[in-house]
């Protein structure tokens, strides 16, 4: 028996314990809160990310170690890695924390961004808004995600409020990028360096946050696809990442720009649960652990609509084999996801039938 170590235990840390029971992995995570989502199906530890005792307690018990969200502190990290393996390594946590370096890289791997420059005080502002112009949106560099962190610019006459916005903490700014559509790709690395990659996802965001993914993505030309795969791999290899990683692009015309990674499992990927013939959580314990890698292709069309601030009444998502209702156990506050629902159907006209009532009940408050 496997145990892995996850440092966090929200809700992917919980479908990662999930998707391990399935097949002899047992998890143990570690979280500061006593009642995360994780907890209800694994055995936790309670403390603090950067709590050396409980790092130390984590990395005695596990075989390997990994993590669920991207802002474990670096620190922790290589103080796990020196007592036990950790995949995906430190290095790949390093870079998504940062959206320059992950720009950069980005760049490095041949994969365009939208124009950007860093900024790093009031002045560079006003100089960087000289070289990107506008509209912009103004991004810390770390701790930004769902939208949080960032402000958009209209007018150089914002510069100031938007600085303000920010905290005035180093930031990039970056070209507001007028996408035909949101695409993402979920690949994965096993430690032999075996590649498998998910068909690529469309994603609708509503105010910064994920609402649906439409798994596979319609109309993806196979050129668009190779490309994508293409840069995953080049990401993955430079960093010598093993495990999930998600990239988040913006599609325009036949040419994709990268917004963001994430070295993880990933929101956009939660519809392999049930519309893949590996989940992504399985096919990521299964790379950190050294395991061949579990197919990858979609098995049905799915689509999958996040719960976000409030969790709809008991019963009021309809049951049915094709729809698939996943809740994290988390109390309601504006802006959180406390569940998902996939639906699948034989064919996109169905699917996308189920997916307007459902996406119709969770609309109701
Ligand atoms: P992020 O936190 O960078 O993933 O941004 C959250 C969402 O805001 C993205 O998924 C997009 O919908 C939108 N967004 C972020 N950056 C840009 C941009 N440069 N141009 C257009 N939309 C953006």
């Amino acid at each position: 028996m496997t145990l892995v170590g996850i440092v966090g235990g929200g809700q992917l840390g919980m479908m990662l314990a999930e998707a391990g029971a399935r097949i002899g992995i047992d998890c143990l995570t570690l979280d500061p809160a006593p009642d995360s989502p994780a907890s209800r199906v694994a055995p936790a530890i309670v403390g603090a990310y950067d709590d050396e005792a409980a790092l130390a307690e984590l990395a005695a018990a596990a075989d390997v170690v990994t993590y669920e969200f991207e802002n474990v502190p670096v620190a922790a990290a290589r103080f796990l890695a020196e007592r036990v393996a950790v995949f995906p390594p430190p290095e790949s946590l390093e870079f998504a924390q940062d959206r320059l370096l992950e720009k950069t890289l980005f760049e490095e791997v041949g994969l365009a961004t939208a124009p950007f420059s860093p900024v790093s005080s009031k002045e560079e502002l006003f100089e960087a808004l000289e070289v990107v112009g506008v509209p912009s949106v103004l991004k810390t560099r770390r701790l930004g995600y769902d939208g949080k962190g960032q402000v958009r610019l209209a007018s150089v006459d914002e510069a100031e409020d938007a600085w303000r916005a920010v905290g005035e903490v180093p930031s990039i700014l970056e070209s507001l990028v007028p996408f035909d559509r949101e695409l993402s790709i979920i690949g994965v690395r096993g430690s032999n360096g075996e590649m498998a990659y998910y068909p690529l996802v469309e994603n609708v965001h509503r105010d910064g946050i994920l609402r649906v993914s439409i798994a596979p993505a319609p109309d993806v030309p196979s050129q668009l696809r190779s490309t994508a795969e293409r840069h995953a791999l080049a990401v993955m290899e430079r960093l010598g990442h093993v495990g999930v990683l998600a990239i988040e692009l913006f599609a325009v015309g036949d040419q994709l720009l990268g917004n963001e990674m994430a070295p993880r499992v990933h929101n956009s990927g939660h519809w392999t649960i049930e519309g893949a013939a590996t989940s992504q959580f399985e096919n990521h314990l299964r790379a950190i652990c050294g395991l061949e890698l579990g197919p990858t292709s979609a098995s049905t069309y799915s689509a999958m609509v996040n719960l976000i601030g409030t969790v709809p009444p008991k019963g009021s998502i309809e049951a049915g084999p094709d729809v698939h209702l996943h809740l994290y156990g988390k109390a309601s506050r504006p802006g959180r996801k406390l569940g998902h629902v996939t639906v699948i159907g034989p064919d996109p006209d169905t699917r996308d039938r189920v997916l307007g009532r459902v996406t119709q009940t969770a609309d109701k408050e």
